[in-house]
């Protein structure tokens, strides 16, 4: 559901008692993470409230160094004072924040938490949460244009580029009218949708394709095609001059296969942690897969981390996601 007048209401409520505000997003940021979490600083900056921007990573994906403001995040937080509210900004389980900066948020007396991945937790005291939306981006927009914000070149910028990375440039199933409606709006506004989507999606850095050539070499097909996926150890990593940023896209690659309805990368960067990123196509909902690895995600793009070995991690993934696919097309052929 989107999120509503009275609960923009409250979100104002807040800010009018904010002495100090932090704002955080998730590891391995992508354009949705820190477009909302720069969108919120800049916001915040009209208002004159006095803020930082706490993140995990301590790096700018080289996708992401092109938006406005990405000198303004940090590691840690800086002022002598602490933050009285955490903005918290697309994510739903706390974890994701990386360690130690979710247990310094965790002791912020009060929490503000807007997303749209689908919660089995609900962490927040206020939680400004639609599962229906493509991006935080979007309902940050819905959100800013509640309260009558004035939305500035730099926030479109930042809000148009979580709309644009996060529904693929208007492909995947979660493209919605309004997140069209949204972009020609952000247009208006200032921000340059061909830029945006040319610095996402049309420069990368020769490690993600010499990564994606790797991973096309080791990729399996089976169940007729349907299940795609392919592992990436630390030596491919290193092989490929890449860490884990330059595997984003890789899994889409596998899906757009016409044949595969479900695929994955399991991937261990040197020193990071082994984790897969899942895709699917619309009828399969591989969110619930991951959520049986502790992870989660959406419907179609899910991802977990695991604690074993690279070779069990396989084996158990890929039993669950052929139960999938399996189930899926049973209940399919049943409707
Ligand atoms: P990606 O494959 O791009 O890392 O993630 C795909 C989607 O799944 C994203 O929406 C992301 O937020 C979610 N996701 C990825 N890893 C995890 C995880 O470990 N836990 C949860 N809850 N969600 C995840
Ligand atoms: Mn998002």
């Amino acid at each position: 559901m989107p999120i509503t007048p009275q609960q923009a209401a409250e979100f104002e409520a807040v800010l009018a008692r904010t002495r100090k505000a932090v704002v955080t997003t998730h590891m391995n940021p992508d354009g949705d993470a820190f477009g909302s979490a720069l969108a919120m600083s800049f916001f915040l900056d009209r208002r004159g409230i006095d803020h930082e921007v706490v993140h995990h990573d301590g790096h700018t994906p080289f996708t992401l160094k092109f938006l406005p403001g990405v000198e303004r995040i940090h590691q840690t937080w800086r002022d002598s004072e602490e933050p009285d509210v955490a903005i918290v900004l697309d994510l739903n389980n706390l974890d994701r924040i990386g360690m130690p900066q979710s247990e310094f948020i965790a002791t912020v007396p009060t929490m503000v938490l807007i997303d749209h991945h689908v919660p089995h937790q609900s962490p927040g005291d206020l939680r400004l949460v639609d599962t229906s939306s493509p991006a935080t981006c979007l309902i940050l927009f819905e959100l800013f244009k509640h309260i009558g914000a004035k939305i500035t070149p730099e926030m479109a910028t930042c809000l148009l580029t979580g709309i644009v990375t996060d529904t693929g440039s208007f492909r995947y199933g979660n493209t919605t009218t309004a997140a069209v409606e949204a972009a020609a709006e952000l247009s208006e506004l200032g921000a340059d949708i061909v830029k945006i989507s040319q610095e996402s999606y049309m420069k990368k850095e020769l490690a993600s394709t010499l990564l994606l050539g790797t991973g096309l070499h080791k990729m399996h097909l089976e169940e007729n095609g349907q299940l795609a996926w392919t592992v990436l150890d630390s030596p491919d990593f290193e092989g490929a001059g890449a860490s884990e940023e330059h595997a984003e896209g890789l899994t889409n690659e596998l899906l757009s296969i016409n044949t595969v309805q479900i695929a994955a990368v399991i991937r261990q960067p040197p020193g990071r942690k082994l984790r897969a990123s899942i895709r699917s196509r619309e009828q399969y909902d591989v969110s619930a897969v991951a959520r049986l690895f502790n992870g989660g995600g959406h419907k179609n793009a899910a991802g977990c981390t695991f604690t074993s070995s690279i070779q069990e991690a396989e084996r158990d993934l890929i039993v669950e996601l052929k139960k999938c696919l399996a189930s899926s097309t049973s209940t399919s052929r049943k409707a």
